[in-house]
């Protein structure tokens, strides 16, 4: 038994065994959770900087797991990536997104929801397809849906993305490229990619106003995105001197839990009467 044990202990640390094996459980779940409806959406607000107006959400998935309890995408989506799962999840998380803009719209609440692909969502031959079918399905007009795109989805196969970039402009969605500063942008590219939206990643946002190097890093981003002709949004806005900041340099929308937290859509609802009635 010893033999084997050390045996075993060349390739896996115990710890690794025991995390491969949760995995590989979580894989199988993963896999039933679709049909299992245990995935749910939470939507955080994004409201526009100088008058507060709320303009649109950010789509958010959740996994209510049987035993787990409520999971955050940190806990699943890089395994979902791994194994193509997120090809359906993240048609799930587009349809049901749509379907949720099309009640607001219907309610008079005009949001642009916001959608995050992952990169494989986005480079599967049929994406383009899907979302024509989908725009098509749910009667959406097009300029409500807004598709996040990180950096290092749109800096791999430069001519590839560019062109499904002009596609999907064609069908009318917006297009935003989300963690803005952390990936790897060539600022040449940057201005040939056909995108109305930048957003700040939060580790520039946090340390808002007082440290220098974020302060210049998020006060130059603003003014790149504004000298593009884009809008810019900051997310993990959390405190007032960071939201003064954000507004006297010109950013365009914010998001974070010092606007709101991420809810499901009833409690949306009250959050935004909540706000119109004081
Ligand atoms: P992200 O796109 O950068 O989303 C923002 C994350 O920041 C969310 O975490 C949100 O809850 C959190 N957040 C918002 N405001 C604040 C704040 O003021 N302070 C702090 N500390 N955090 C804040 P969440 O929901 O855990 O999502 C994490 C990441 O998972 C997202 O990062 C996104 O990359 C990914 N993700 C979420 N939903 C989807 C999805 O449907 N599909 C794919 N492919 N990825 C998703
Ligand atoms: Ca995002
Ligand atoms: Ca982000
Ligand atoms: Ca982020």
């Amino acid at each position: 038994a010893k033999a084997r044990g050390r045996a075993h202990s060349v390739f896996f640390e115990p710890r690794q065994v025991s995390l491969a094996r949760d995995n590989l459980v979580l894989e199988g779940q993963l896999g039933q959770a679709i049909a299992q409806e245990e995935f749910a959406l939470l939507f955080q607000p994004q409201v526009c900087a100088r008058d507060g107006r709320f303009v649109g959400v950010e789509a958010l998935i959740r996994w209510n797991h049987p035993e787990r309890g409520l999971l955050v995408p940190d806990a699943f989506i890089a395994l979902a990536e791994q194994h193509r799962l997120i090809v359906p999840i993240g048609a799930w998380v587009l349809r049901e997104a749509a379907r949720q803009a099309r009640l607001w719209h219907e309610a008079g609440l005009p949001l642009t929801v916001a959608v995050n692909l992952s990169t494989l969502q986005f480079q599967a031959p049929d994406f383009i397809a899907s979302i024509e079918q989908l725009l098509a399905e749910t009667a959406l007009p097009p300029g409500w849906l807004e598709l996040e795109l990180t950096e290092r989805m749109l800096m791999d196969d430069v001519p590839g993305v560019l062109a499904r970039l002009a596609q999907l402009r064609q069908l009318g969605v917006k297009l935003s490229v989300d963690d803005f500063g952390t990936g790897y942008s060539s600022l040449s590219h940057l201005k040939e990619l056909p995108i109305d939206k930048m957003k700040i990643d939060r580790s520039f946002v946090r340390e808002l106003p007082q440290q220098r190097e974020s302060a210049a890093i998020a006060g130059a981003i603003i003014e790149l995105a504004r000298g593009l002709g884009l809008t810019v949004v900051a997310e993990g806005v959390e405190t007032e001197a960071q939201r003064e900041f954000l507004l006297a340099h010109g950013c365009d929308q914010l998001q974070g839990m010092g606007i709101g937290a991420p809810m499901d859509a009833v409690a949306l609802q009250a959050w935004q009467r909540a706000r119109t009635s004081i």
